[in-house]
């Protein structure tokens, strides 16, 4: 069987707080640094742990100003800076000057970016990429070894140049994403679950690294994003008319059918999934897209072969 060499992964970026009240990355970055600081745990390979909006972080909100995990597209990157600039779209610039430049030769190879979902997603790789074989090779070493939480890949099919989040400015990367736990609160089992997938990410680098041996091909599942739905709104106020229906909650990744309750009214009234095709719901009453106008997000179900790999020895 063929086996693709691909360039060792150097350097690694780990970030946390992109969003300011996802707790676990916050809590996890933050136990990183105070243990670097007292010396320990030297990586084989340059590991930069980021904080990504301090100031976010610092009053637990989402944001300041917009959100940064929406600044990193090449049009905002690239936009020019004036004394009305939002604070994010400057620390978006400063992150890709850390870490990038985007699509550079300069920028870090793997960038893995802690969120925190209120969905019940359990762990899921969010990347741009479905034939990228670094974090699907990863996320395939996850999918084995953690017990205790489902682990899934959602692939968003985007050019890289239209990628707006903190991941697409390393070579390879991913966004963990990680629930149900609520904004500004943080859960033991979440973080535990977190703190095990960023343990067994480093492992596998460590092991790749190493070029000591070759990792198996085979076949993965993966869920492309199709579209997003938004909550039923009142014509004149645009108010949510509809909270997601108590069948459809919590149910992330259980396929939905055409005909299957979506929503139930404020009145009572069931509103059903009126779609051709059936589909995957994920983000399921996810609490940040309220403002974005977006109840739940769609995908198809796809397996595909990944090849063996190994790395390059230098
Ligand atoms: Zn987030």
């Amino acid at each position: 069987m063929n086996v693709v060499s691909l360039p060792t992964l150097s350097r690694v970026a780990l970030c946390g707080g992109t969003h300011g009240n996802e707790l676990s990355g916050i809590y996890l970055v933050r136990e990183r640094l105070r243990r670097r600081e007292k010396g320990a745990e030297a990586e084989p390979f340059a590991l930069v742990t980021v904080m990504s909006n301090p100031r976010a972080v610092q009053q637990c909100r989402r944001y300041t100003e917009t959100d940064l995990n929406r600044c990193f597209t090449e049009a905002t990157l690239s936009t020019p800076v004036s004394d009305g600039t939002p604070y994010e779209i400057l620390r978006a610039r400063e992150l890709n000057a850390l870490l990038g430049p985007k699509g550079s030769p300069e920028a870090v190879d793997l960038v893995c970016d802690l969120h925190n979902t209120t969905a019940n997603m359990g762990l899921c790789f969010i990347s741009y990429s479905d034939c990228d074989w670094i974090c699907l090779h990863i996320y395939r070493h996850l999918q084995r070894e953690m017990a205790t939480i489902p682990v899934r890949y959602v692939h968003f099919d985007l050019p890289i140049g239209e990628a707006y989040s903190l991941e697409s400015v390393g070579k390879h990367g991913f966004a963990m994403e990680v629930g149900p736990q609520s904004h500004a609160v943080v859960r033991s089992n979440v973080y535990m679950a977190m703190k095990e997938g960023v343990q067994l990410m480093l492992d596998w680098i460590r092991l790749f690294n190493s070029g000591s041996i070759s990792f198996e091909g085979g076949p993965v599942e993966l869920y492309t994003k199709v579209k997003t739905i938004d909550y039923p709104r009142d014509s004149e106020s645009h108010h949510i008319s509809a909270a997601i229906h108590p069948e459809l909650q919590d149910r992330d990744f259980c396929l939905l059918h055409p005909g299957d309750p979506v929503f139930l009214t404020f009145s009572g009234e069931t509103l059903r999934y009126r779609g051709k095709e059936p589909l995957y719901p994920f983000f399921v009453n996810e609490g940040a897209y309220y403002e974005k106008g977006i109840a739940l997000s769609l995908a198809r179900r796809r397996r595909l072969s990944i090849p063996s790999i190994q790395s390059e020895r230098r």
